[in-house]
């Protein structure tokens, strides 16, 4: 059992690993740090911190000697870190959830195979394989890396008429998929939790617009039918259950539309918090930080109850230069990342507005 004053372990020093720990001195917990970046985001509001490789066995062994639990912020932790973490303490979730998201081919597998429909998808690990992908798949398709792909990375989209040796050259000659293209009218997501003994709590499905590959706004709860939202939630219970799952993760899913109804067809596992939960912060009884320390520390899961429309936006690059304005806006709540440089592309921190919020309330 977690008690206050125990130290959560955290790999990455990113904005989330840093909202996490937020979220543990809140709690009245500690937190340690690892990550090989000097400048993280997280070490300026931990209590201590490790500078150093991922896969720096002593390193991560002092980490294992300091925390009560390991967790962490991003999917690529190498496999056998968390091993090597697990056999020293409990690492949070463990380390199936990453080899499943991971690798989209285990990923896409382990989603069909709980009966939960995907885009059609075929391994490829040559030309020949993506020459005999495509006439299965049929074009458009999409063109992704197995390994390390995120914000649009390490893929390509295939029309037809494209050359598939280009495409392959595009994205390295890597061991990737080949997925149907999926006409989808809405991108929604589903943040959960789920404890070791099974306690599931979902948050409000959240509609979520990408631009140039990189999550725009969040808005909760989603554009979509009691139905869909019902279904997408049951989606999320099943595969954290299948995977034993234990903390705050993601299911991304494309809407389709059939008929007059709706279709839910899953793209994505992230196991960890989420962009897409960041409204949460200001639109949620828990934040869903909040409910991962509460998830890993075995403690009661936080209501996740939403207080009303409400819509994140990332602010991405310079984005932030305009940080004046959304503090003057009532309705809004701002959460700067305490990063450096403004690069291109980099998230520099997110704002929170309450769509209902009443400017004559008290
Ligand atoms: P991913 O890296 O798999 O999350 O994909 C990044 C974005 O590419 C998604 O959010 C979609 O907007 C788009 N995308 C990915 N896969 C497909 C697909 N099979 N069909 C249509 N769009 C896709």
């Amino acid at each position: 059992m977690i008690k206050p004053g125990a130290t959560i372990g955290i790999l990455g020093g990113g904005q989330l690993g840093r909202m996490i720990a937020l979220s543990c001195a809140q709690l009245g917990l500690k937190t340690h740090i690892l990550c090989p970046d000097a400048d993280s985001p997280a070490f300026q509001v931990s209590d201590g911190h490790i500078c150093a490789a991922y896969d720096d066995e002593a390193a991560l062994a002092e980490l294992a000697s300091i925390s009560d639990v390991v967790t962490y912020e991003f999917e690529n932790v190498p496999l056998a870190t968390a091993q090597f973490l697990q056999a020293r303490v409990p690492v949070r979730p463990g380390p199936r959830a990453l080899a499943v998201s991971q690798d989209r081919l285990a990923e896409k597998t382990f989603v069909r195979d709980l009966g939960i429909e995907t885009a059609p998808f075929a391994p490829v690990d040559s030309l020949d394989d993506l020459i005999a992908a495509a006439a299965a798949i049929g074009l458009p398709a999409v063109l992704k890396t197995r390994r390390f792909g995120y914000d649009g990375k390490g893929q390509v989209t295939i029309r037809p008429g494209d050359d598939l040796a280009a495409a392959f050259e595009t994205i390295g000659r890597q061991s990737a998929i080949l997925e149907g293209f999926v006409s989808f009218r809405r991108e929604v997501s589903v943040v959960a939790a789920r404890r070791e003994d099974g306690a599931f709590a979902a948050y409000d499905v959240t509609e979520n617009v990408h631009r140039n590959h990189i999550l725009h706004t969040s808005t909760a709860p989603a554009n979509v039918t009691a139905e869909t939202a019902r279904s997408a939630r049951g989606i999320a219970c099943r595969i954290a259950g299948a995977l034993e799952y234990v903390g705050v993760f993601a299911v991304e899913l494309f809407v389709a539309d059939q008929g007059l109804s709706e279709r839910l067809i899953v793209n994505e596992i992230a196991p960890r918090v989420h962009n897409s939960g960041h409204w949460t912060m200001d639109g949620a009884v828990t934040s869903q930080f909040e409910q991962h320390v509460r998830a890993i520390a075995g403690w009661p899961l936080g209501d996740t109850a939403c207080l009303g429309r409400v819509e994140m936006l990332n602010l991405i690059g310079d984005d932030v230069d305009d940080w004046q304005r959304f503090l003057a806006d009532p309705a809004a709540h701002l959460h700067l990342y305490g990063k450096q440089e403004a690069r291109a592309g980099r998230k520099m921190g997110h704002v929170n507005r309450l769509l209902d919020r009443d400017p004559e309330g008290c």
